[in-house]
């Protein structure tokens, strides 16, 4: 009995079969990512055009599901483990930028403006 209707879904990502997993480095089927994890490999609303072609480092649920010893950069998409983030970013985990990404924007002033959004963002969740 397949009566699978989730063809909305699976249409998004036909592309994709499998993904690789950074943590365990093994090609798993897709269903062994969580959703946020196959939209990060897909496409990524917080880094560069040029950015979403290069291939993305996903995290598989089993890894992810770890001790949270790990944290995603929103920029790079990387999970890397929380050394590589300052404290800061540590408290604010869904919005964490690795220190690389930090220092990269600091030297290229590409994400600029991107400060000023947030601070707009914060200002709107206070009101
Ligand atoms: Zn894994
Ligand atoms: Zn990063």
């Amino acid at each position: 009995m397949n009566t699978y209707s989730t063809d909305s879904t699976s249409k998004q990502y036909s592309a994709l079969k499998s993904l690789k997993c950074v943590f365990c480095n093994e090609d798993k089927p897709l269903d062994a990512f969580s959703e946020n994890q196959i939209a990060k490999a897909t496409y990524n609303p917080y880094t560069s055009p040029s950015h979403n072609k290069k291939f993305k480092t996903v995290t598989c649920k089993k890894c992810t599901s770890s001790p949270n010893t790990h944290l995603t950069c929103m920029i790079c998409a990387k999970t890397q483990p929380l050394e590589k983030f300052a404290k800061l970013q540590r408290r604010n985990a869904e919005k964490a930028r690795c220190m690389k990404c930090i220092k990269k924007r600091e030297e290229e002033d590409v994400w600029a403006t991107e400060s000023d959004t947030e601070s707009e963002e914060e200002f709107d969740f206070l009101s």
